[in-house]
């Protein structure tokens, strides 16, 4: 830290990424990234529109927000395009947070939010999740602030239903609910469709994960008109061309090529039933999840040194040194065959040990 760093930042800790170590070559299940390559489609747009980098983007981005308005059944006023899904979340703290108003969310949920909240200057108040990692919506409903949901929840991938957010939302018409669904495509159920009907829920949502681009780095929040135009001003007051001519034709091809994201999305939800019943069968136990991802733990075997020594054997995995969680893992869902990586060397480590 330099002596001229703003006072304001002293405390500051920034949000720690997954490992992206250039050391070797691992089998990848640390970020949640997707095991496929980006829609073909989307690649050749991406190329087209590449020729044109001399040129600022289309700040408002209009061909995109067409897309994604017609693939999620809104209009283009609904809808607002960021720079991944960590740049519409951070407006919605720089929007709707103030020292009046904290951040309201789960003890054990996405860490960037915590971030949001400090970097912005704004209060949180933390809620545990149940003994089971559960969260329960009753300890939600008389908060005073804007909530923060992940669904389904990180780490643990687990989801609640809509009409759960829903009883949320309506119990209190004068707070906004944040509903962040980077995961939603794996086999949960969104919000979306509530958005008409309910001012006060923004949704988010990621190109990251189930459409294979999160090196291009593109996401969006829904909800109602007014919603959006409080975060229009703040992209307009901070970056416009947010998101670059190049990942915006890449995001229009992944969304027009419906039958590549259903299919890979399909993959996922196959090889994660494959990764739970192979883990069962060793011992593991793991949260219910609904993610590209699993939390899982053993009693075989500690967290720590379960994810130490698969990075030995040239797997990486996700391990939180964090209260509560630190005996499990976050393992990403990748292809098929690097599952049946997983499997093979988490057997070989535990007969190792025996
Ligand atoms: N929300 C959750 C719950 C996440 O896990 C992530 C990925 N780290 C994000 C949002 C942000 O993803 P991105 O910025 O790549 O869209």
């Amino acid at each position: 830290m330099s002596k001229f760093l703003s006072k304001k930042y002293e405390k500051l800790r920034p949000y720690t990424p997954g490992e992206q170590p250039q050391d070797k070559k691992y089998v990848k299940l640390n970020t949640n990234e997707s095991p496929y390559p980006p829609s073909t489609l989307g690649m050749m747009l991406a190329l087209r529109e590449e020729r044109k980098s001399r040129l600022y983007p289309d700040p408002d981005v209009k061909e995109l927000s067409d897309a994604l308005a017609s693939t999620y059944g809104v209009k283009r006023e609904n809808v607002i395009a960021t720079n991944g899904s960590d740049e519409v979340l951070n407006f919605a703290f720089m929007a709707w947070c103030d020292k009046d108003t904290p951040a309201v969310f789960a003890d054990i949920t996405y860490g960037f939010y915590k971030v949001f909240a400090e970097i912005n200057s704004v209060p949180s108040v933390i809620i545990p999740l149940r003994e089971d990692l559960t969260l329960n919506i009753d300890d939600y409903i008389n908060t005073r602030g804007t909530v923060f949901i992940a669904n389904p929840n990180a780490p643990t991938g687990i989801a609640l239903p809509v009409s759960e957010i829903e009883r949320l939302v309506e119990s209190n018409r004068d707070r906004i609910v944040v509903v962040d669904e980077a995961y939603v495509d794996f086999g949960a159920e969104s919000c979306v469709p509530l958005t008409a009907k309910y001012d006060n829920l923004l949704v988010t949502g990621t190109f990251s994960k189930s459409r294979s681009m999160a090196g291009a780095r593109l996401g969006f929040g829904i909800g109602c008109k007014e919603l959006i135009s409080d975060l229009v001003s703040i992209k307009y007051s901070t970056n416009p061309y947010n998101v670059n001519r190049v990942t915006a034709a890449m995001g229009i091809g992944a969304l027009k090529d419906r039958k590549y994201f259903e299919k890979n999305c399909k993959k996922i939800i196959d090889a994660r039933k494959f990764t739970e019943d192979s883990l069962s069968e060793l011992g593991f136990e793991f949260t219910d999840s609904l993610a590209n991802f699993i939390f899982a733990k053993s009693s075989r075997i500690g967290g720590e040194e379960l994810y130490l020594r698969l990075k030995e054997k040239g797997v990486l995995i996700r391990h939180f040194n964090a209260p509560r969680i630190a005996e499990y893992n976050r393992i990403t869902i990748g292809s098929m065959e690097e599952m049946q990586t997983l499997v093979d060397k988490i057997k070989e480590i535990l007969e190792e040990k025996e």
